[in-house]
């Protein structure tokens, strides 16, 4: 019988999910679909016990329901439970719903495919956020063995808390990270500012960047924002959300599937999507 996935989330219609998981089940010979599914909040419980019942066979969370959620899941994995966020669900064959998320090792899979031919070990990195993504993020870079990580953050005591589980991490603030840019070798921008019909403008300004550092953006519409232009401007080598947002999903698709899909083909894909 055919199978059926899903993405769930408020708003629903920019998702590139379904367009992207189609595309590897035809290129893999799956027999499956994927449908964008609009959830408000307040349909979020009957939902995830619609999609047991009508045997959905997984299905991705995004905004704003990755911790909502938890609850009305039956188990997380270790991913989800740091981040206190799902991404992915998957459906073991007892009907048992687990939770996982995808986005911190997604990230660090696609700087690994992107700068492959660099050792990211021994970097100093600066994060730029604490929220869910940089949570992530910072778990899989500290167990892909990251020795160096800094997080800065607007509300400093977020940082703080970010770091207080992870060894030998720093927190400080957006200003001191600002005054110190040159201090890091890799950057990552994971705050929402920069977003398409969001907060315009850069976290920081990057007047002390210095040419041959390593930028990441994390958000992938806009396919560049602004910080990642002022960056590509004072000769940093970039790399946009896209990346990211394709190896999150081959990752959800593996958990689905056990199939690795193709991700520097899907790349090309979205970002013409997307206008590039
Ligand atoms: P989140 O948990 O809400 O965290 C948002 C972060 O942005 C917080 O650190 C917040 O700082 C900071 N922030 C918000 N407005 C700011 C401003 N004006 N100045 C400075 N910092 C500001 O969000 P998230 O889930 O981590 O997602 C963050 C971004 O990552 C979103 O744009 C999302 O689309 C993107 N994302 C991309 C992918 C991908 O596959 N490429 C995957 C996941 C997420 P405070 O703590 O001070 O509020």
């Amino acid at each position: 019988m055919k199978k059926w996935y899903a993405v769930i989330g408020d708003p629903i219609e920019q998702s590139k999910s379904p367009i992207m998981h189609d595309k590897w089940f035809v290129e893999n010979e799956i027999d499956a679909t994927y449908i964008p599914l609009h959830v408000r909040s307040c349909n979020l419980g009957d939902t995830v016990e619609n999609l047991r019942n009508l045997g959905c066979s997984g299905w991705n969370v995004t905004i704003p329901h990755k911790s909502a959620i938890i609850p009305y899941l039956d188990a997380l994995e270790p991913s989800a439970t740091i981040m206190n966020a799902v991404n992915t669900v998957r459906v073991k064959e007892d009907g048992t719903l687990i939770g996982a998320n995808t986005d911190g090792e997604g990230f660090v899979n696609a700087l690994t495919e992107v700068f492959n031919d660099i050792e990211f070990k021994a970097k100093k990195i600066l994060v730029i956020g604490a929220g869910g993504a940089a949570r992530g993020i910072v778990y899989a870079l500290r167990n892909a063995g990251n020795e160096s990580i800094t997080v800065a953050n607007r509300t400093k005591h977020k940082a703080q808390r970010l770091v207080e589980t992870v060894d030998n991490a720093t927190a400080i603030s957006l200003h001191e990270a600002q005054s110190n840019l040159t201090k890091y070798e890799v950057i990552i921008q994971t705050t929402d500012v920069g977003m398409m019909h969001g907060q315009a403008g850069m976290p920081i300004e990057l007047d002390q960047l210095v040419a041959g550092t390593i930028v990441c953006d994390i958000i992938y519409n806009p396919l560049e924002t602004e910080f990642l232009k002022e960056a590509k401007r004072k000769g940093a080598l970039t790399m946009s959300g896209v990346d990211m947002f394709v190896h999150q999903g081959a990752l959800s698709f593996f958990k689905w599937t056990s199939i690795s899909p193709n991700t520097v083909t899907m790349k090309k894909t979205i970002r013409s999507l997307l206008g590039g």
